[in-house]
């Protein structure tokens, strides 16, 4: 008995002792940044006395504390004290601050193709990214499906002109592309007369073309234009420009919509709200993507007592889904569980599914070097202009319905908000890294209240499109 008494008291006091002193970030003891200063986040025994470089720093609930340090050019030695009942644990960061390295790298110049020939490819990807410059942190312009001819006008390091120009220039990454092939000649593609068809979900223009050209597909206020680049309508000779455009305006509002090719098809399928939205259950079989933001492997942020967000972000969608169900509303998701599941198949999903709208929840973090007590609160991010109302009222409801700061409406590309079908929108309900709002996160009413603006906000923009 006494034996195993020992036993049990050593295992106590082994536990206690390792879980005096939590620091979960900074996660390594010596590194390099270049940062006037670095937040320390973590947690300690709620009853004792915490001391960054003889500091003592604050405790918020649980013992979580987040710290911002700030650092001096070169080594910066740290030390995180905890004391309890006469008792220290001390950790010990070295820190470097580097000042900024100038790149010095070569401009590439650009090398235009040869005046006596074309240069020839097609793209090779299921999501051939289009881009205005050179460079893969540019704006995109389209992501073209596989198969689509391209005609280069020169190449710039691994990015290819394409010949054509809209608004701003096309420019795609060699990967994207079949290796180009020298051409004497230069071919339109030949397009026929578009068919209007329409289903229970989308309006579809279909044009028949002799082989897949690049688009694009643009918002205008209330009007979708589409331009097909390289093409010939074989009823009017007098077209010589090589790009058609075609004007849709189907409603007083842009919905989901997107750019497709079937066999020798471009398609433009336009999403239609049902004739009539009850103003007492606006929800009633609207078709909604939920995406739990991460899942598996994929923490997300992690809290000052290691909650990962991706755990927040399931119990929130999670419960949303289940009140917009109650609502009426018909349900798809990217997961219900604590799985992985590819960012991708997270957007395939939701249009397989017919979705009219697409949620992604998140929950934010900050780079180390910005301040979590002075950077906080809730932010909606939209890409596509026909998501723009939507992000704008979940986000004002957000802030006014759980009392957060409103940290801002952005237009930002993200795969789950990138997407022009369904409309598409990326929640980041609160912060991580800062203590109140990571208190609340865990919190099952919280999280309640969370899924009912949520749902509010969906019901408030459905009323919106009532015709
Ligand atoms: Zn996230």
């Amino acid at each position: 008995m006494r034996f195993i008494f020992l036993i049990i008291s050593f295992f106590i006091f082994t536990l206690n002792s390792s879980f005096a002193l939590d620091v979960v970030y900074p996660s390594s003891k010596e590194f390099t940044v270049n940062a006037a200063s670095i937040y320390f986040y973590g947690n300690t025994n709620p009853k004792s006395m915490l001391r960054i470089n003889s500091e003592s720093v604050k405790l918020f609930d649980d013992g979580v504390f987040v710290q911002v340090v700030p650092l001096f050019y070169g080594a910066n030695d740290i030390t995180v004290e905890s004391v309890h009942n006469g008792k220290v644990e001390r950790q010990v960061f070295k820190i470097t601050r580097n000042k900024p390295i100038a790149e010095k790298t070569l401009p590439l110049s650009y090398v235009p193709r040869n005046k006596n020939y074309f240069l020839y490819t097609k793209t090779i990807n299921a999501r051939s990214t289009v881009r205005e410059k050179p460079s893969k942190s540019s704006k995109r312009v389209i992501e073209l499906p596989k198969g689509v001819v391209l005609y280069l006008a020169g190449q710039k390091g691994d990015f290819y002109k394409i010949e054509e120009n809209g608004k701003t220039e096309f420019w795609i990454h060699k990967s994207n592309i079949e290796e180009p092939v020298i051409v004497s000649k230069r071919f339109q593609a030949k397009i026929k007369q578009p068919e209007n068809e329409s289903d229970k979900f989308y309006n579809y223009t279909k044009i028949a073309l002799s082989y897949p050209v690049m688009y694009t597909v643009e918002q205008e206020g209330k009007k979708l234009i589409l331009t097909l680049y390289g093409v010939k309508d074989s009823n009017n000779n007098t077209n010589n420009s090589g790009n058609l455009e075609f004007v849709f305006e189907d409603d007083n509002q842009v919905l989901g919509y997107d750019g497709l090719y079937e066999e020798d098809k471009f398609i433009l399928r336009r999403a239609k709200v049902a004739d009539k939205i009850n103003p007492y259950a606006p929800l009633h079989k609207v078709r909604i993507y939920i995406d739990a933001g991460h899942g598996g492997s994929e923490k997300g942020a992690i809290g000052p007592t290691r909650v990962p967000e991706k755990d927040i972000n399931l119990a929130i969608s999670k419960k949303l889904i289940h009140l917009l169900k109650y609502k009426g509303a018909i349900v798809s998701y990217s997961r219900m569980d604590d799985s992985k599941v590819n960012l991708y198949d997270r957007v395939d999903k939701a249009k397989e599914n017919n979705a009219f709208i697409s949620l992604s929840i998140h929950n934010n973090s900050l780079p180390p070097n910005k301040n979590p007590f002075i950077t906080h609160g809730c932010e909606v991010y939209y890409y596509n202009d026909n998501a723009k109302v939507l992000a704008y009222i979940i986000k004002n409801n957000l802030s006014k319905d759980l009392k957060i700061k409103d940290n801002g409406l952005y237009k930002s590309s993200y795969a789950l908000n990138r997407s022009t079908n369904p409309i598409s929108v990326l929640v980041e309900v609160a912060y991580m890294v800062n203590p109140d709002e990571y208190k609340k996160l865990r919190s099952n009413k919280f999280q309640t209240e969370v899924a009912k603006s949520i749902a509010k906000s969906l019901e408030q923009f459905m009323i919106l499109l009532k015709k």
